[in-house]
């Protein structure tokens, strides 16, 4: 059995244009300049019979998402072909999507430990949902063997699985004060994980990492196992932000290994062989969101592709 894995956001937090910045590439998209299209924060659909979708993050941006694809449409005067969303972590970007999905009660969340204390403790969005309809939240353990089967909220199996594995990782910035120093500074607690998908006859697998620093042997075994590998695209260099001016952080700073460089993800990836490999969660300082760049040309050489919202891979 195949998945279907529809890109409904390709942008990391802020998108593309990003409200208050007014970088090359975010003017360029606000001028609708064709080389580099808006974007939409970071979120995928995945389903294996084309009718029950995981939504794999849910981002703020989802009602224009999901208006935007025909497929998970409703079928019904009041239905949603969301059956589930899934977390990765419990970032703005990620997380607060799950507010505009309330009507009619939040579909299942299957998210980590780390993550539902976070939308409970720190962004609310849980106990806010709760006022709306059950919030039904199911536990991810990262690392687990056995991958979870994922269910719509009566119960059914959607024929879609779950594992998710650890990245090393800081909290969400807002869960610090709500964090003793030992639990703020545990990189593999759970703060953000990443997802290999499957079918239900294991057949068909992608991994999604939207966010990853650390470029081990583990992931390259996880990276090298999958029909599509879809991961963090958010910085070209390292120092993108601070050369810019916009922030004093690196990229790894904040979690995200950058592309470029000997040790970056591209040069990780190509000694990753046999997946199709697609850039998601890319920020709107990397110059390779220019369609007609150098840097988009080095990344495409790689043999690694930009995805694009709206864009459709079928695994398996
Ligand atoms: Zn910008």
């Amino acid at each position: 059995m195949p998945l279907t894995v529809i890109v409904l956001g390709s942008s990391a937090g802020g998108g593309l244009p990003q409200w208050n910045c007014n970088c090359p590439q975010c003017a360029a998209a606000r001028a609708g300049d064709p080389r580099v299209p808006s974007r939409n924060q970071s979120s995928l659909a995945v389903s294996a019979d084309g009718e029950r979708w995981l939504l794999c993050n849910a981002s703020p941006d989802v009602r224009t998402q999901l208006a935007h694809t025909s497929a998970l449409h409703p079928r019904a005067l009041r239905h949603s072909a969301i059956a589930a969303v899934a977390l990765t972590n419990a970032d703005i970007d990620h997380a607060t999507g799950l507010l505009i999905l309330r009507e009619g009660g939040a579909p299942p969340v299957y998210c980590t430990p780390r993550t539902e204390r976070a939308l409970t403790e720190g962004l609310r969005v849980l106990p806010a949902l709760a006022a709306y309809g059950d919030v039904v939240v199911r536990p991810l353990t990262p690392g687990a063997e056995e991958p979870v089967v994922i269910r719509d909220r009566a119960g059914d199996d959607i024929g879609v699985r779950l594992r998710a594995f650890t990245v090393a990782s800081k909290p969400p910035p807002y869960m610090l004060p709500l964090l003793s120093a030992a639990e703020a500074a545990d990189l593999h607690a759970g703060d953000t994980v990443g997802f290999e998908l499957s079918a239900a006859d294991g057949a068909a697998s992608v991994v999604y990492v939207p966010g990853v620093r650390d470029l081990d042997t583990a992931l390259h075994a996880r990276l090298s196992g999958a029909g599509l590998v879809l991961i963090d695209g958010t910085f070209f260099t390292d120092d993108e932000l601070v050369a810019s001016g916009a922030s004093q952080k690196t990229s790894r700073m904040m979690g995200h290994a950058p592309l470029s460089g000997d040790d970056g993800l591209l040069a990780f990836l190509q000694t990753v062989t046999g997946p199709r490999k697609a850039l998601v969660h890319i920020n709107n300082s990397n110059p390779a969101l220019r369609a007609d760049s150098a840097e988009r040309a080095h990344i495409e050489a790689c043999g690694v592709a930009v995805a694009n919202d709206g864009d459709v891979f079928v695994v398996g």
